[in-house]
């Protein structure tokens, strides 16, 4: 093997790659276990210029990018299959001022849309007077970095052949509206979110955006090598990290020097149970992310001494409780709730948001905590319907296929009826989600809530909580699922009809994935505890402390910065000196 002789020309001392590691005495044991993973192991099984782990959008836009730049990428990615949760994706990408709105002559500002982001991803101390909006400096930098890059990102790849994007939306060629595009920030409301397209034209989501990246990379010459776990990352005895220890499936451990750099994109930690516990704002039962978004980089980047960020927030999405509870990393969440003649209540019966917004916002009403009673009274919903939306909206997750009733969906014909099987169903749950029971006016508050909303079904106007209201409920009503026939002023209303049967579908807060870890600067580089650069180590997508802190600024906000801080860390990893392997 090439790398081989390359290895067996630049002998490395052992010594010379094992000092750096600084343990934190209080790290959780699996962090430990990252770190110590280094010692023991000598020589190198192969050298090359830049190492990227994963092989989801963050990974394969560095990979891309350095093999553009001339540098010899290897990529090794833990599953058996290439793209992580990028494939499973809808593939949407988060542009601000891109080709496709320029070619349509919106223009987008830097000012403006910087002032959106920050607006969501500093809801605490955003103001508009100040020079960062009320930023923080590394988090307006991050950001204002963002808008630079992204549109120079995507054309780039484009450019590649690795992308064909679009952001007109089929049947009817609409732009998707951004998800706060009802707020004075968002000055241009539509269009920012592209997706990716196959070939022939047709939508091609997450998995086209992975065969072309994939397809460039195996052109330039990058190896991917599937089943190979990174465990660690081995740092030098200047504090540089020059490679990684890869388990492979066949069993083989070896250490991969990396002479410029090494890049994580490894995912975010949603099937890591405990660090779900340790680490996020609210409770969750699971989530959409491939299974191996296990958190790697936590303790991996931990055990280099990188300082950790944004952990407790998530891309969130609302799942059917009982699917996640037998699967965890569900097949998707819950976009957009269907149906109009629905409504979502809490274990007392009442309506508790708008069940049209938009799903990361939606989701996060789950963790409202009530002081009195110490508990969170709407931590597990319930989605009530009726025979309508039953029939209409057959198929359109969570709402059962027609002739295809799973057992998470209950139905009886008459509101009391359902009520008995709701609780005799949080009954049958009780190891996954404890004793938690309806309250004993459920009945009567959930007779109230169905008549109060069919007040504002036939008004058009939701006076609790603005349902119908604002851009993205009408477009995620008709475009997510799809267009009913309604007679009522307002769309996404509907009476619920005062006739059974009736249906019910628990529902509970999960993400799409995390987006905390590791800090990273505007170079992609990985933070350390000072806020000092760790030489040699780099970070993108949900792995690393997200530029969008607890914001969703529009479709695409997972994978516009995972692409754009790709392609920065291998434009910086490019300008880093080579690291010494040899004596
Ligand atoms: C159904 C669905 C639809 C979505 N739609 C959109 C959308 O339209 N727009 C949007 O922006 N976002 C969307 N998302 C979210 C988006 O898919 C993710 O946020 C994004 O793909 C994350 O990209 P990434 O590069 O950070 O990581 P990933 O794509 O998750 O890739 C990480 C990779 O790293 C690998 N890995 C992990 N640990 C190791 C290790 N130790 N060693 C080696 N490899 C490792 C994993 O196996 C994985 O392949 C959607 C998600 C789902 C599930």
């Amino acid at each position: 093997m090439k790398e081989k002789a390359n290895d067996k020309k630049r002998p490395v001392s052992r010594r010379k790659f094992l000092g750096g590691f600084a343990v934190g005495a209080t790290l959780p044991i699996a962090m430990q276990q990252a770190a110590n993973a280094a010692v023991g192991v000598s020589g190198w099984d192969a050298i090359t210029d830049v190492v990227v782990v994963g092989s989801g959008a963050g990974a394969l836009s560095a990979a891309v990018t350095s093999s553009q730049l001339g540098e010899k990428v290897v990529v090794l990615e833990k599953s058996t299959v290439a793209g992580g949760t990028t494939a499973k994706s809808t593939g949407g990408i988060w542009a601000p001022n891109s080709h496709l709105l320029r070619a349509q002559g919106i223009v987008d500002k830097r000012e403006d849309a910087i002032r959106y982001m920050v607006r969501l991803s500093f809801p605490d101390h955003y103001d508009p007077e100040h020079p960062q909006f009320g930023a923080t400096p590394s988090g307006y930098a991050l950001i204002a970095t963002f808008y630079d890059e992204v549109a120079s990102t995507v054309e780039s790849l484009v450019n590649l052949g690795a992308l064909n994007v679009t952001n007109v939306i089929a049947p009817r060629n609409v732009l998707m509206p951004d998800y706060f595009a009802h707020l004075p920030e968002c000055r241009v409301t539509k269009g920012r979110i592209m997706f990716p397209m196959n070939e022939d034209g047709s939508f091609g989501g997450g998995a086209a955006m992975i065969r072309g990246l994939a397809r460039v990379a195996n052109m330039r010459g990058v190896s991917i090598e599937l089943g190979q776990r990174v465990g660690s990352a081995i740092k030098d005895s200047s504090g540089r990290v020059v490679g990684v220890i890869v388990h492979g499936e066949d069993g083989r451990t070896r250490r991969i020097g990396a002479r410029k750099g090494v890049v994580f994109a490894t995912g975010g930690f949603t099937h890591n149970i405990e660090m779900c516990q340790q680490f996020l704002k609210g409770p969750i039962y699971g989530g959409c992310a491939a299974p191996s978004a296990e958190g790697d980089f936590v303790g991996i980047g931990a055990a280099t001494g990188a300082r950790l960020g944004n952990m407790q927030n998530a891309w969130w999405v609302q799942i059917p409780l009982e699917e996640s509870i037998a699967v965890r990393s569900v097949a998707t969440g819950i976009w957009c709730l269907p149906g109009d003649s629905m409504i979502q209540v809490n274990r007392y019966g009442r309506r508790f948001v708008d069940e049209k917004f938009v799903y990361n916002e939606r989701t996060q009403a789950h963790f409202v905590w009530d002081a009195m009673s110490g508990t969170y009274p709407n931590l597990i919903s319930i989605l009530i319907y009726d025979e309508r939306t039953s029939r209409e909206y057959a198929g359109f997750p969570p709402v059962p296929p027609e002739n295809l009733a799973p057992s998470y969906a209950m139905r009886a014909d008459t509101l009391e009826g359902l009520a008995q099987a709701i609780d005799e169903r949080f009954s049958a749950l009780r190891k996954h989600i404890g004793s938690l029971t309806l309250d004993k006016q459920f009945v009567p508050n959930l007779h109230e809530s169905i008549t109060r909303f069919n007040g504002f079904a036939r008004n058009g106007k939701d006076e609790e909580f603005g349902r119908g209201s604002v851009p993205i409920d009408r477009y995620f009503h008709q475009y997510g699922p799809r267009a009913v026939s309604n007679p009522m002023p307002d769309l996404t209303m509907h009476p619920i009809s005062d006739r059974g049967p009736y249906y019910a579908i628990l529902m509970a807060p999960g993400t799409l994935d995390t987006k905390g870890g590791p800090q990273t600067d505007p170079q992609a580089r990985v933070l350390d505890n000072k806020g000092l650069a760790i030489p040699g180590l780099y970070g993108a997508g949900n792995c690393v402390a997200s530029p969008t802190g607890p914001g969703y600024w529009g479709g695409g906000s997972t994978l516009g910065p995972a692409l754009t801080f790709g392609r920065i860390a291998a434009r910086t990893i490019h300008t880093a000196n080579a690291a010494e392997f040899s004596g």
